[in-house]
């Protein structure tokens, strides 16, 4: 039996033992930190994730998609709160589409738990990888008191994350691209607490934003009544991580700028002095193979900033994408590894770009009305003409088209609305036959 070493045990690598499993290879995944199942994730911040139908197929394909359903809360809009606490929901798709909030500790642990009831597969917590020899395919891992173990692989699939140690030395090999570049905005994570009845402070299945210009809050809800908020902020500037400095600064400016949501953050000052200030960072690197006998999935060949709420997504879709071209190619290594590299890089490379640029459509364009009607122009648009008309946000979300495909269409989609919302009529106009005939009539020109 072939055996496949999987290097880091986080969303995807733990998913990816599941579908490897399940073809009937002997997985042995290494993880560089303590068993998440032993760790009481609720005692703690509780991180979530938004996930939608990328994510589901690939948790389907792995026989684990009902249990995820029955702890994921559905957000079916974003709840835009103004300056003055004004609010507006901005839906995500058609009725009842809806992204999911998810906890990002309860599913690592689920997909553990559920790789591990297969007796083919074995975890090895608290064995960091440290070097492999790519012609031996030998990896070097060293355990918590730094006793080193030396372990062959016929396999390696690297899920070791944004700053992977596989990668690390794919870097050192020749003809290898790699690129990082760090956005000049950090996060930081911090909390709205349950109401005291249990229930949620605000309302429970949107995605909450306070968009602000250069920098937004958000906050997704949790299973125990909680947000789970994230404050995307640059880390220097005149409003920034490094002028909010003291507990009279940082209080003064929530007051100022998110009204509404300091009413709602009795653990304001600790969560924002104790936790911490974290960058965020976009990887593109190629190719994502050596030979047939390496490939990197997940944040340690693709990682993006956080805004197109596509991480996760992407890298689960790369597990569903891996197990169709194995299917192809009736298990030959030599074509499956090489092939998935070439495939998905395209699409990784697109995620990427979209992720950013949708950062600048939900800290700033969400606030602008002209945008809030183009949007709805669209929706109608996906609702009277769906064959015709996807909305951008609608084919990397709730589709399975191609991240690449989505990127190109929706560069079209957006020439044809420019052209649109110039029309001086717009405004009284947006929800007439005229306009989607007009929208259609562009679409058949290009
Ligand atoms: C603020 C924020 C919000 C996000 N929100 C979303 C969202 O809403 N939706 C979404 O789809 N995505 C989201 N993401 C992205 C998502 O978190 C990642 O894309 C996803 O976690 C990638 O999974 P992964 O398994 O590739 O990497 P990781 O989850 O990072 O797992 C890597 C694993 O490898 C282990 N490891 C690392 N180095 C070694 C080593 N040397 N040896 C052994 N093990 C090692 C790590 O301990 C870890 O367990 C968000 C990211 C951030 C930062």
């Amino acid at each position: 039996m072939e055996k496949i070493v999987i290097v880091g045990a986080g969303l995807v690598g733990s998913l990816q033992a599941i579908i490897m499993a399940k073809k009937g290879f002997k997985v042995e995944v290494f993880e560089r930190r303590q068993d998440i199942r032993s760790a009481n994730i609720s005692a703690g911040r509780s991180i979530n994730l938004a996930l939608s139908n990328r994510g589901w197929k690939a948790l389907e394909l792995a026989g684990i998609k009902e249990e995820v359903e029955e702890e994921a809360i559905p957000m079916y809009a974003r709840k835009i709160h103004d300056e003055k606490g004004d609010l507006t929901d901005q839906p995500y798709g058609l009725e009842g589409e809806a992204i999911f909030s998810v906890s990002r500790g309860g599913l690592n642990q689920l997909l553990i738990r559920e790789a591990d009831k297969f007796e083919n597969v074995n975890f090895h917590f608290e064995m960091k990888c440290e070097d492999l020899d790519l012609e031996t395919n030998e990896l070097l891992f060293t355990d918590k008191d730094g006793k080193e173990l030396k372990v062959k692989a016929d396999r390696i699939i690297a899920t070791d994350g944004a700053f992977s140690a596989v990668r690390a030395r794919m870097q050192k090999t020749d003809r290898f691209n790699y690129q990082q570049m760090y956005l000049e905005h950090g996060y930081k994570e911090l909390t709205i607490p349950p109401a005291e009845d249990g229930g949620f402070r605000i309302e429970k299945n949107f995605l909450h934003i306070w968009p602000r210009g250069s920098y937004m809050l958000i906050a997704l809800p949790n299973a125990d009544g909680s947000f789970t908020c994230t404050l995307f902020f640059p880390f220097e500037g005149k409003y920034s991580f490094e002028s909010l400095k003291t507990k009279e600064d940082m209080l003064s400016f929530f007051k100022d700028v998110f009204p509404d949501a300091i009413e709602h953050m009795p653990t304001l000052e600790t969560d924002y002095f104790e936790n911490p200030t974290s960058s965020l960072v976009t990887v593109r690197c190629s190719p994502w193979n050596h030979e047939d006998k390496l490939i990197m999935m997940g944040d340690a060949s693709h990682a993006i900033v956080p805004f197109y709420g596509q991480g996760m997504n992407s890298g689960f879709e790369d597990c569903s994408v891996f197990n169709e071209l194995f299917e192809k190619h009736n298990g030959d290594w030599s074509k499956v590894i090489p092939e998935f590299s070439e495939k998905r890089k395209p699409d990784a490379d697109a995620i990427a770009d979209l992720a950013l640029h949708n950062f600048i459509e939900m800290r700033d364009k969400v606030a602008d009305p002209s945008f809030l009607l183009r949007k709805k122009i669209e929706k109608r648009m996906l609702e009277e003409h769906p064959n015709e008309w996807m909305p951008l946000y609608s084919q990397v979300t709730f589709s399975h088209i191609p991240y690449s495909q989505a990127l190109a269409a929706g560069k079209k989609q957006a020439k044809i609305m420019d052209e649109i919302m110039c029309r001086a009529d717009i405004e009284d106009k947006w929800d007439s036959q005229e306009i989607r005939d007009q929208i259609i009539a562009l679409l058949k020109a290009q």
